[in-house]
Formats: C-alpha cells, sequence, structure tokens
C-alpha cells in the first residue's frame, strides 16, 4: 500500500529534496532529530527491509552510495554520521516504504535507547 512518501515521490506533496535520481529521492526529514536528518528512499515502493528481494540488492547499495555522496556534499563525512534502517514495530519504523535515515550534526549515544 501507498505511503506519504509516494506523495513526494510524486511531488503531490511538497519536500525538501537534497537529491533525485531515476531510482531514489532524498529529502530532509519533516521533524528532525539532528540539525542534518535527511530520508534517502528508493522509488520503489518496499515496505520494510524484511520486504527486499535479492533483485534488489543493487537498488540497496545505490542508496548507501547516494548517502555517502550527500554526506561529502554537506561537509559532514569528516565528523561523521548515523545510517538507520527503522524495521517495524520494535524497530520504530513509522512509514512503511523504506527509507534511510541520515542523520549527523551532534554525537549519538551508542547503543541507541
Ligand atoms: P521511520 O519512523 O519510519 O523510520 O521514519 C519515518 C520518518 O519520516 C520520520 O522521521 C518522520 O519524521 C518522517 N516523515 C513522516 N512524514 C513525513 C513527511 O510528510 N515529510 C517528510 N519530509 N518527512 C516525513
Amino acid at each position: 500500500m501507498s505511503t506519504i512518501f509516494s506523495k513526494i515521490i510524486n511531488k503531490e506533496i511538497p519536500s525538501d529534496i537534497v537529491f533525485e535520481d531515476t531510482n531514489c529521492i532524498a529529502f530532509k526529514d519533516i521533524n528532525p532529530i539532528s540539525s542534518t536528518h535527511i530520508l534517502i528512499v528508493p522509488k520503489k515502493e518496499i515496505p520494510t527491509i524484511n520486504d527486499i528481494e535479492k533483485s534488489d540488492r543493487e537498488l540497496m547499495g545505490h542508496l548507501l552510495y547516494i548517502a555517502k555522496k550527500i554526506a561529502k556534499k554537506l561537509q559532514i563525512d569528516k565528523n561523521g554520521y548515523r545510517l538507520i534502517f527503522n524495521c517495524n514495530n520494535d524497530g520504530g519504523q513509522t512509514v512503511y516504504h523504506i527509507h534511510m535515515h541520515l542523520v549527523a550534526g551532534r554525537k549519538f549515544s551508542w547503543p541507541p535507547g
């Protein structure tokens, strides 16, 4: 089932887009947890990490590559950043269209709460 992210991908609702290509889109999170909080979203509708198929391997690797490119462009690569996929309820997922969080701008604790 489509989510709000499909509407963002289709430009039916606005977002602050930082990167886009044929396979993915990256935009600022509406409720950021840090000064940099970007969501990197494949245009293909995949509900959760559990639903990734063998044929999605290149796409998933692409998301990581784009995360690295964005981090360099925003000059957060040296200080560092965190990449997160939340999966289902215990993982804290709220939007069921997979997305990678790219967060930076402060020191994050480990382990997460
Ligand atoms: P999740 O909890 O599923 O891992 O992450 C979903 C993220 O999407 C949340 O951080 C939330 O703030 C963000 N989000 C939800 N709706 C919107 C929206 O309409 N626009 C933007 N830019 N971010 C959204």
